[in-house]
């Protein structure tokens, strides 16, 4: 099982795998560095995916931030971009209190032609003396959700966490689980955390991960203007908030309202990852909005809505997320949006069932449902910014969440595809597509969205 912990992270946007995975990169290499080795320039060259959207998924500015000692969970989004700036005017950083060369323009170099071995987010990074020998190297692979594993640890790469009393590694297992504890998924997830950490700390982090992820809805409501990059997408979180708002003074209320609501606290959330604000990597950034949206759903329109239900939500979504993880991929680069949006969905559909008080059996059903209807979907963004389509495609996957978890629950766990069989046909169908859809963007939208 994955850890909760691992799965949701405190970051900033736009990209898990191209942000927050680069950021712990570069800082994990200049950490790692020998303090006695004389370095005078510093050299980071990014691979694949990573290379072909660099500045659009602020994947350069992600290393400066890196190499300067940034984390992303700690970093101040909002003094980011000075200190990001100050060091190309400066053209050097700091490392281990020395001054080192470091001139973003040309010690970012973006490979497009290298194919890298393993994994299509890859990237290096170079300690060199005055003479340009190089003094020490690192390759990384940035996996998804932020997940950084050095590159020729890739192959045994384990994310098996040491004696958790009820280990779960496919849907079956996590079903057999509670069948033989009598638990619900969450408290199989809960008895596996607790041989990790106490119990206080998993509730608090739970805390944590929700107001988070809340003040990133709040933040969003209330910001315009537009987002960065060149094509000038106008923010419409605050327009559409006070639209709803004034339909509800006037007592107009669809019967769809609370959809409405739903696609806007996922477009106010990805809107905030876009503008590289503080957000919770719920699995990836790209898909940010998704669990959120859905977890304020149940938050603020079903009865009986409770914090408890609320830490439920996501120890089940957690559950569901490690087994994408484990057995496929929540890597846009490596099998496409399914893997992120289509990802979030499943695990927010099993999440919300479990906090309505599903069954075991009908919250394995919502996760395969919430999958099966995303199974294929591109990744495809535009002047490679994780802005179209990727906040609007947080709302659908939010709606199709809640429509998977209703579904479920009107059933009585029996199905046919088992969330085994999807995860299986999840990751075969995002090693069969072709590159120009996954997070280069050379395909799709991508190359079919006038730009100007
Ligand atoms: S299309 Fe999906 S996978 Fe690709 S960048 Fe956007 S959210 Fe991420």
């Amino acid at each position: 099982m994955i850890s909760l912990f691992d799965l949701f992270k405190i970051g900033i946007g736009p990209s898990s795998s191209h942000t927050v995975g680069p950021m712990r990169a570069a800082r994990r290499f200049i950490a790692h560095l020998n303090p006695t080795f004389p370095v005078a320039r510093l050299r980071v060259t990014l691979y694949g995916s990573l290379a072909w959207t660099a500045s659009g998924h602020a994947t350069d500015k992600a290393v400066i931030l890196g190499l300067a000692g940034e984390a992303p969970e700690s970093v101040n989004p909002d003094a980011a971009d000075d200190i990001v700036h100050q060091i190309g005017i400066d053209r050097r950083l700091f490392v281990h209190g020395h001054p080192v060369a470091f001139d973003p323009t040309c010690d970012i170099v973006l490979d497009r032609e290298t194919i890298p071995p393993i994994h299509p987010n890859t990237l290096q990074f170079e300690a060199l003396a005055s003479d340009g020998t190089v003094l020490d190297t690192a390759r990384f692979c940035s996996v998804g959700g932020g997940f950084i594993v050095p590159e020729d640890a890739t192959k045994q790469a384990s994310y098996a966490q040491p004696d958790m009393p009820l280990d779960f590694t496919s849907g079956t297992e996590l079903l057999d689980r509670t069948c033989q504890s009598g638990l619900t998924v969450a408290g199989v997830v809960l008895a596996n955390e607790s041989a990790l950490r106490p119990q206080t700390e998993i509730a608090a982090y739970l805390d944590l991960i929700i107001e988070t992820m809340m003040a990133c809805v709040e933040r969003g409501l209330v910001q315009h203007g537009t987002l960065p990059g060149r094509i000038k997408v106008r923010r419409r979180a605050a327009a559409l908030h006070e639209r709803l708002m004034e339909r509800a003074r006037l007592n107009q209320r669809p019967p769809h309202e609370a959809m409405d609501w739903v696609s806007l606290f996922a477009i106010a959330v990805n809107e905030e990852n876009a503008a590289g604000s503080r957000v919770v990597t719920a699995p990836t950034n790209g898909a940010a909005g998704v669990i959120p949206a859905v977890l304020r759903y149940y938050r603020d329109f079903c009865p009986d809505a409770s914090r408890a239900g609320m830490h439920d939500f996501l120890l089940t979504a957690a559950a569901v997320g490690g087994l994408f993880k484990l057995n496929a991929s929540i890597s846009g680069a490596e099998v496409g949006c399914q893997g992120e949006v289509g990802v979030a969905s499943s695990m927010a559909a099993a999440g919300l069932a479990a906090a309505l008080g599903a069954t075991p059996l009908q919250i394995e059903n919502a996760a395969e449902i919430g999958m099966e209807h995303h199974l294929g979907m591109t990744c495809d963004p535009v002047a490679g910014l994780v802005q179209i389509p990727c906040i609007e495609r947080n709302a659908f996957g939010a709606v199709k969440a809640i429509n998977a978890a209703s579904l479920a629950m009107h059933g009585d766990g029996a199905h046919h595809v088992s969330l085994d069989q999807v995860i299986r046909t999840m990751a075969e169908t995002g090693r069969d597509m072709n590159h120009r859809y996954k997070e280069t963007a050379l395909g799709g939208l991508a190359v079919n969205f006038p730009e100007c």
